[in-house]
């Protein structure tokens, strides 16, 4: 018999964990990170330790407690065994939010991790990018290992990555994992390359959404998926519910009608906030700025993912302004200092190399180009510019002293303590600089309305229905009406 076991995803937005075990084979669909659960224990300055391997993690309830699927250095030194086989014959992941994929840092590197190749990117940008300490996506540093100093006696820590076993699943592509026949299927969802699947083994066949919405840049590729999901006939669907209880929708060219109004009515510097991410947002924004008269000024995060994108109709990195922050030293400009020998000196005679120590190596790319630019762009003709500028770059601000500046949030409404605390930070940081916020209608969700993922269910007709992803699954109620069975989920 086929058996569907939920690790995360209940009663909740994210976390999917979903376990399938057919006779001979068993797979995972989704290994994210529950922010809910999360935030009930941590927070920025309390995080789990790594020296604990996956045990905090297991304590708090945001790892299951599972036999043969967490990495060896993670097991061996707390006592937990390590088998030779992985018990799982592989992980798809849906998308690249977090709260779909990050916790694969604590798998195996020998089970196979299948996701699209835009998800890849997006993984290995958060890998090459993040300061978070649990990111080990695309490969691994085995923690827990001495290995011989190369000159001289003793042991140093090992800095050996190995590669994670990944596959690159194509648009509509068929592949098996045993027993089981899978197809990769596009949706549209809030970054590039979000995938729904469909699995069979001659018992059951199953759909599952991952995160999906039909108002995006790209609503063709949802409907396709409900047509595909459709004539494979499902016995069981697995759908996310996020915005079940909502019945509106905010698209990509309302925001852009909005922000063109807001803008045109602006005269000094536009600062908006917008998911990094989100390359729709991005493209939005892009046109505002153009149509605007304005450049569009990003992060260097930013501009690092839209390198990855290069090539697959996204801006280049050449079409926008790079910002370039102060960092260590600060040696951007003629106003900052260091000592040589006894003498202060300007940044410009003092050796460059000195200047560029400040970034990380990936940063260094984008800092030596025609179009990067600092605070001072931004302070000398402010009406040119449309800067993004998320809640870590607010500090800019210092620098750039806007004088009459508008601040447009282009992103969710504060969903957890957390967030609500970060949203009145960042009031005060606007009010100091009295600036105008503007945030109503500036926001379009990655998830479909309740209207639309019922018709979508009803459309597919599985025999039954899981609510995940969402916080109100007796919502799906409704369906039992069109002859579909809920099956509500308990976590495991
Ligand atoms: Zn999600
Ligand atoms: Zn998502």
């Amino acid at each position: 018999m086929t058996d569907l076991k939920f690790y995360g995803g209940v009663d909740e937005i994210g976390g999917n964990k979903i376990r399938i075990t057919g006779e001979e084979n068993s797979f995972f669909f989704d290994f994210g990170l529950a922010f809910s659960r999360a935030n009930d224990y941590l927070s920025e300055f309390l995080q789990p330790r790594k020296s604990n391997g996956i045990v905090d993690f297991v304590t708090l309830g945001l790892l299951p407690c599972i036999k043969g699927i967490y990495r060896e250095d993670y097991l061996r030194h707390t006592g937990l065994s390590y088998d030779d086989e992985p018990a799982v014959d592989g992980v798809l992941i849906s998308h690249a939010h977090v709260d779909h994929a990050a916790y694969i840092h604590h798998l195996r590197e020998d089970i196979p991790i299948y996701l699209s190749e835009q998800s890849f990117l997006i993984l290995k940008a958060l890998e090459d990018t993040g300061i978070a300490s649990f990111s080990e996506y695309t490969e691994l540093k085995k923690t827990f290992h001495l290995v011989p100093k190369k000159k001289v006696d003793g042991h140093t820590r090992s800095r050996e990555k190995v590669s994670r076993d990944i596959h690159l699943v194509k648009p509509y592509q068929d592949f098996e994992i045993g027993e089981f026949l899978f197809k990769s299927i596009p949706v549209d969802h809030s970054l590039p390359g979000a995938t729904g699947y469909t699995a069979e083994n001659g018992e059951e066949t199953i759909v599952y959404t991952g995160d999906l919405r039909f108002h995006g840049r790209r609503p063709e590729l949802t409907r396709k998926f409900t047509e595909i999901a459709r004539k494979s006939n499902p016995t069981i669907m697995l759908s996310e519910g996020t915005r079940i209880k909502s019945d509106t929708n905010i698209t990509e060219a309302d925001i852009e009608k909005r922000a063109v109004e807001e803008i045109n009515k602006a005269k000094d510097l536009v600062i908006v906030n917008y998911p990094v991410r989100d390359l729709d947002r991005l493209v939005t924004f892009y046109n505002v700025a153009r149509q605007t008269d304005r450049e569009l000024v990003v992060s260097l995060k930013q501009a690092y993912i839209l390198n990855l994108f290069s090539g697959q109709g996204y801006p280049e990195v050449k079409d926008v302004m790079v910002y370039q922050p102060r960092r260590g030293w600060g040696l951007i400009d003629d106003d900052s200092f260091a000592c040589v020998g006894n003498e202060w000196l300007c940044t410009s005679d003092i050796d460059s190399d000195q200047s560029l120590r400040d970034y990380k190596t990936w940063e260094r790319d984008f800092l030596d180009r025609d179009n990067t630019i600092n605070y001072k762009f931004l302070r000398e003709d402010p009406a040119e510019y449309l800067f993004r500028c998320d809640f870590f770059e607010l500090k800019e601000l210092i620098d750039v002293k806007p004088e009459d500046a508008v601040y447009i949030k282009s992103s969710t409404e504060p969903f957890d303590e957390q967030m609500e605390i970060n949203e009145r930070k960042v009031k005060n940081w606007l009010d100091l600089f009295s600036i105008r916020y503007v945030k109503k209608g500036f926001h379009a969700s990655g998830h479909a309305n309740g209207r639309e993922i019922l018709e979508m269910i009803r459309r597919i007709h599985p025999e039954k229905v899981y609510p995940i992803h969402t916080e109100h699954p007796r919502e799906f109620d409704v369906l039992h009406d069109d002859g579909i069975d809920v099956v509500y989920p308990t976590k495991k």
